[in-house]
């Protein structure tokens, strides 16, 4: 991508749709909407003083609606261009509220809340479509409950919490642990507040709150206005203190993820969704269970799967050493159900395909590893270019030419053609470049 972006003949237009496209192979018109960032590409240098600043907070799509981001953010660290975008949604300038704080602090003057969308006008010879894929929505199973345990989660999202630069850092804190922190997070902030109301009547008073309360509760300051609203704080001061002690004994013994269920062909495999291989995800929960492996020495890890589809140079060494070296068992069977267990630990059930008998197990965490699923935006583009989609929504190719679409001089590559893992969408892409090589070749001669 590096590359990409400092390549002479290479224009990148990131944060870019395609909308509408006309002409034939070798002189496709194309009309591109180049969407309004509000920060000047040129001019941001990337440092983030702006996300520093900014007040609003909102989910990060990033993570996996794991942890927040500021609405003017970078989608990424290493992203190309290292640009910064405001999120028009979220921001207040935007909707007509008073704040313009990113703008003052940019030392680069890079902020403009004047951009508006820019549409752009091509003429190429040939199209590579590499729009990817989505994940599948695990709570199409409900099953597995990923919507109701909070310690069920997707490959996508585990992978983001073993990230160094994920919401925790890379430590496999679990999702319900997390959000007993933040609400003591929360409690301490409100108890600060409490603390210096009460502090306000208790110099007023020259006495300490705990004292006055007691001698309220014994009828000793009657019903006087000042005193009835003092002690409502302070009782209400208690049980924020209370809650709080209370949550802090249980995190006390809170600690990292280390029993791991990963469970294999989650809408993969299976007629109800999609019946093809996804082909990446046995290696991914392997990758992943050998990280966790290495993040913590005492991680246990099961995966469950109908059989591990170890297909590639190398591969099933890789399994082989994850089981010798990193702890990690595997499993023969499809997971029948996930249930909640206490402290919030999911009890996996299944079948021991081996003695033939139905199992269960709790973990402290369960990884679902989710199918790969046609891209949500594929179809509106599809059309657009007009080529056609196979039955499952990926872009429809032969298998003789496999990055030919239906529509002459339209090539496709990586997922959004079929599930494949990194190394074949990297060597897909060049037999789509040298595809589209061919056209242009043939447009030159004729010209
Ligand atoms: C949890 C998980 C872990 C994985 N780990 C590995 C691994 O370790 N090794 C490995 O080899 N593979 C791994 N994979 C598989 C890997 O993600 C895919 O092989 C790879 O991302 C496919 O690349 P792609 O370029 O086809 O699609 P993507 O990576 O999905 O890229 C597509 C890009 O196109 C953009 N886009 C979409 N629609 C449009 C549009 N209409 N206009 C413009 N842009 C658009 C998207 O925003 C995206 O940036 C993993 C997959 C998962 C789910
Ligand atoms: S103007 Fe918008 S993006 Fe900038 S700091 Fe304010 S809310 Fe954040
Ligand atoms: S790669 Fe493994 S987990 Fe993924 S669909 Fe195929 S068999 Fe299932």
């Amino acid at each position: 991508m590096l590359d990409a972006g400092r390549h002479p003949n290479i224009d990148l237009m990131a944060y870019s749709e395609v909308e509408s496209m006309e002409g034939e192979s070798g002189a496709f018109e194309i009309r591109i909407c180049r969407k309004a960032r509000f920060v000047n590409e040129d001019q941001c240098t990337g440092c983030g003083t702006c996300a520093e600043k900014c007040p609003i907070q909102v989910s990060d799509s990033f993570n996996m609606g794991q942890g927040t981001r500021s609405a003017i953010y970078s989608w990424f660290a290493q992203g190309i261009p290292s640009t910064h975008t405001i999120d028009a949604k979220y921001c207040r300038q935007l909707n007509g509220k008073k704040c313009g704080i990113c703008q003052k602090v940019c030392q680069a003057d890079a902020i403009d809340f004047n951009q508006k969308d820019k549409i752009v006008n091509l003429t190429v010879g040939a199209v590579i479509v590499a729009a990817g894929y989505d994940i599948f929505d695990p709570s199409r199973i409900p099953e597995y409950r990923y919507r109701d345990q909070p310690n069920v989660i997707t490959s996508m999202e585990f992978e983001r919490l073993l990230s160094a630069g994920g919401p925790t850092a890379g430590h496999l804190n679990r999702p319900s642990d997390r959000t007993v922190i933040e609400e003591i997070a929360v409690l301490e902030k409100k108890a600060k507040k409490s603390e210096k109301m009460l502090g306000k009547y208790e110099e007023k008073y020259k006495m300490v709150s705990e004292r006055f309360y007691r001698a309220f509760q014994s009828g000793e300051h009657g019903d006087e206005k000042d005193s009835v609203k003092w002690a409502d704080k302070y009782k209400a001061y208690l049980e924020i203190k209370s809650k709080r002690e209370a949550l802090k004994t249980r995190a006390e013994r809170f600690s990292t993820a280390k029993n791991l269920a990963f469970i294999q062909c989650v809408g993969s495999r299976d007629f109800r969704f999609y019946q093809f291989c996804s082909g990446y995800c046995c290696m991914h929960s392997i990758k992943e269970a050998i990280i966790a492996h290495e993040h913590e020495p005492e991680t246990r890890s099961v995966i469950f799967g109908m059989d591990i589809r170890a297909v590639g140079k190398g591969f099933e060494e890789y399994k082989i050493r994850g089981g010798n070296h990193s702890n990690i068992s595997y499993h023969r069977g499809r997971v029948a159900e996930i249930r909640g267990g206490p402290d919030n630990h999911p009890v996996v059930i299944y079948e021991d395909t081996i003695s033939q008998t139905v199992k269960k197990e709790a973990f402290d965490m369960v990884i679902l590893a989710t199918a790969c699923a046609p891209g949500k935006s594929l179809k509106k583009l599809a059309s657009v270019l007009d080529a056609e989609l196979d039955e499952f929504g990926f872009l429809k190719t032969n298998h003789l030419q496999p990055v030919d679409t239906t529509r002459e001089g339209i090539f496709v590559c990586g997922c959004a053609q079929s599930p494949m893992d990194i190394p074949e969408s990297v060597s897909q892409a060049s037999s789509a470049a040298s595809r589209a090589v061919q056209v242009l070749m043939t447009y030159r001669k004729v010209s």
